[in-house]
């Protein structure tokens, strides 16, 4: 059998929410690669060898993973959620554009359920209207780009999803974004954490921009910000379809 890389999302952490697509790549892999939480999740088994790394070594990682494929090996590289989402498909093509002799590889992506979809349902529809997703880290881009992005979405009243929202090596930035919401939101519009989301750790609190400290988050945290017209009703939040917000 000649080699294969396929980059698979493993959905936000319950068992039910691999699609069935993903299940049969990994029933067929010789080889997964992944960060380690990610490589975790997956049963060992006789034939298949699991290749955990540590965060930020994307590249490396994705470099090992081509090599392998290339040489006849069922590669599958996981990502927690969708594997296009702030994740492992762009740093493997971003490897392939640096070694384009791997682009005759036999490469496929397959989508897995992103955070943001998982946390919103849980909540109940909070991104029911347009809305945009921003990743809070400043790891790969400045802040300055950040703070410009989360300004300009809110001025736009876009309803918003925030991955990577606090860790502890920049536990400031959060408290920050909260600011630019607050001022450019007020402090009645509503904000969802949602933790862990399908895990048997999940927690959803929804509280307003008034109310909400940067302590309410951390990275296993995905962010919902509410557009002008997202509302409580009973235990939900959601945003109307008909068009709201001031242009
Ligand atoms: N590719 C992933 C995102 C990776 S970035 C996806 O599509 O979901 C990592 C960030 O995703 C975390 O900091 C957090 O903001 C979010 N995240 C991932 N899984 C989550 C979960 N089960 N619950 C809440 N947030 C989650």
């Amino acid at each position: 059998m000649s080699g294969r890389l396929t980059i698979a999302g493993l959905g936000p952490g319950a068992e039910d929410l691999v699609t069935p697509e993903v299940r049969a790549a990994l029933a067929t892999a010789t080889d997964i690669v992944g960060y380690i939480p990610y490589v975790a999740r997956i049963a060992p088994r006789p034939g298949l060898t699991l290749h955990p790394s540590d965060n930020r070594v994307e590249l490396d990682r994705s470099r090992h993973a081509l090599e392998m494929a290339a040489a006849g090996r069922q590669v599958v590289v996981v990502s927690s959620g969708d594997p296009g989402v702030f994740a492992m498909a762009s740093a493997v093509f971003e490897a392939v554009e640096a070694a384009p002799e791997y682009l005759s590889l036999d490469i496929r992506v397959l989508p897995g359920i992103t955070a943001m979809l998982a946390a919103a349902a849980a909540a109940g529809a909070p991104l029911g209207h347009d809305f945009c997703c921003i990743n809070l880290s400043d790891n790969l881009k400045p802040w300055e780009l950040v703070e410009h992005r989360l300004r300009l979405a809110a001025q736009a009243d876009f309803a918003m999803a925030f991955y990577n929202p606090r860790s502890k090596s920049r536990p400031h930035q959060f408290a920050r974004a909260l600011e630019i919401l607050r001022a450019e939101c007020g402090s009645a519009r509503l904000i969802t954490f949602a933790r862990a989301v399908t895990t048997p750790e999940q927690a959803i609190r929804t509280v307003t921009l008034g109310e909400a400290t940067p302590e309410m988050a951390d990275m296993r945290t995905v962010v919902l910000v509410g557009n002008a017209a997202t509302k409580r009703l009973g235990p939900w939040v959601y945003t109307p379809r008909s068009a709201g917000g001031v242009v």
